[in-house]
Order: C-alpha cells, then structure tokens, then sequence
C-alpha cells in the first residue's frame, strides 16, 4: 500500500493507482479550501466523515439506478473507485437561492426557488470555475450534447433522491455540486456519477433552525464546523457505534504512531 503511485492532489483529496487497472483510490483529507483556495485550513475528522457519507449516498443513488464511479469503501480514508474521464464541468443544483447565486442575481438566501435550477461551470481552478452555458460547453466540446441529457436528467434524479432523504433527517438541501465522468466501453463511452457527495459540496440547512450544517460553516467564519459534519453522519444513522468515538480513536492512535 506505501509503494502505491499517487496520480494526482487536489484540495480535499489525493487519487492512487488502484489494484487493478481502471481503478483509482480516493483518499479522503481533512483539508478544507473556500474561495478557490485563497481560504485554507483543515476540519478534524472531515476526511473520515465525508468518505462515509459518499460511500452511504452512492450506494442508495445505486439502488435506484443512478451509476457511479463508486466500488466500494476500503477504509476509514479511502474508497475504491473506476477511473474515469472526468467531463470538466462542475453541474450545480439548487433548490433554494444561495452562495453564487444570491449574489450574483440579488436574490436572497434562503429563497426557494419556483424549480429546480440548474448551472454549469467550467472546471478550471486558474480561471475559478466560470459559470458557462450549455451553449459553451456544446461550441467548446467539454460534453457532447447526448451527454449532456444524460447528465442533467441524473442531476435532477439525483435531486429528487436527496432531497427526500434529507428532508426525512431533518435537513433543507439547498444545493449542491455534482461531477460526472465516461467511461469507455469498446468503441462507446457513457457518463457515469464520480467525485463525491458529502457537506464539502453541499448547502444543508437544519429544516427547524436554518443552522447552517455544512462548509459554509468553514467559509463563513460560524465555528463547529466538524461538529456539523459529524451532525450529519449521525442524523443519516452512520458511525452507529459515535462519530467521535471514531475520530478520537483514530487521533489516539495517529498519537501512538500506529
Ligand atoms: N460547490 C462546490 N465546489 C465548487 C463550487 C461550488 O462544491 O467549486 C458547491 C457549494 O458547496 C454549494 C453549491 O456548489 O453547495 C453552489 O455553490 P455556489 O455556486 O453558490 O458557490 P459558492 O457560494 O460556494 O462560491
């Protein structure tokens, strides 16, 4: 496992060579980034959390016939995933005004939104991932117009989905961020979910309270933002034995050096 190559580091995760060829491993860091990292800093136990809740969030987006990258949870930090060729395209969905959007168009937080919308951005960190249309990424080839159907049709599938399950814990999903690969199979390529779903790319909103339960928490400066993390692994029923018995454990050990 030490030997294995890293492929690439991003902000919140380092992708390995997986086992077999066509399989990746996503660590999962603490590391937290805002503001297309101009904001750095780290939320204890994030890594372990969001690793849970992606792999819980996948698996029930597979039982209804959504297909992702996800193979399965290998350990508290790492997934194993198919490699993917990831569409550049950061796919945005909301259901409530907020972040970007509020204020860019002037609309105030916590507006529900008549439907669901829809936004594209282009993934590219140097340019902080431009809004584009669907007419850019069409003249620019990021997505074929099929994929793009394909893409959108699930990003609403998905929503639906997730929206009642948070909406059965307690929790508003306001929006959140999707990311999409293909797959080549012979001479055909489908698109298929990848990255991960968890609070890092999630607005969630206590549905009482509107506290706020995700990074925001960490962008905005409002404190207890692993305990929000860990709020949420708890009310969708992970870490049944205590999300921080968990992570105290794990820093007890990291402590001995095991
Ligand atoms: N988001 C993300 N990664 C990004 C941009 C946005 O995960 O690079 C998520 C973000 O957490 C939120 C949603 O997408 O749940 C909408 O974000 P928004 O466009 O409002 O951007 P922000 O206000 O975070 O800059």
């Amino acid at each position: 496992m030490s030997r294995r190559r890293q492929i690439y580091e991003g902000k919140a995760k380092i992708l390995y060579e997986g086992p077999e060829p066509g399989t990746i491993i996503q660590y999962f860091k603490d590391d937290a980034t805002a503001f297309n990292a101009e904001k750095k800093g780290t939320i204890n136990g994030k890594g372990v959390i969001n690793n849970r809740i992606s792999e819980h969030i996948f698996t029930l987006l597979g039982h209804i016939g959504i297909p992702s990258h996800f193979i399965r949870r290998l350990n508290m930090r790492e997934q194993l995933v198919k490699q993917v060729e990831i569409v550049p395209i950061e796919v945005i969905v909301r259901n409530v005004a907020a972040g970007s959007l509020s204020k860019r168009l002037g609309i105030e937080e916590g507006t529900p939104l008549p439907h669901t919308l829809l936004e594209y951005c282009y993934k590219d960190d140097a340019l902080g991932d431009p809004l584009v249309a669907e007419e850019h990424i069409a003249c620019f080839g990021w997505a074929s117009q099929e994929e793009m159907q394909d893409i959108s049709a699930m990003a609403i599938r998905i929503n639906d989905f997730m929206a009642g399950m948070f909406a059965g814990i307690g929790i508003k999903l306001i929006d959140f961020k999707l990311e999409f690969g293909r797959v080549f199979e012979g001479d055909f390529s489908r698109i298929i979910l990848a990255d991960e779903i968890s609070p890092d790319g999630c607005r969630l909103w206590d549905i009482e309270t509107n506290e706020k339960l995700d990074k925001d928490r960490f962008r905005r400066d409002l404190g207890g933002e692993a305990e929000a993390y860990q709020e949420v692994a708890r009310r969708l029923g992970l870490f049944p034995e205590g999300v921080s018995e968990v992570l105290d454990l794990n820093s007890e050990r990291k402590k001995r050096g095991k």
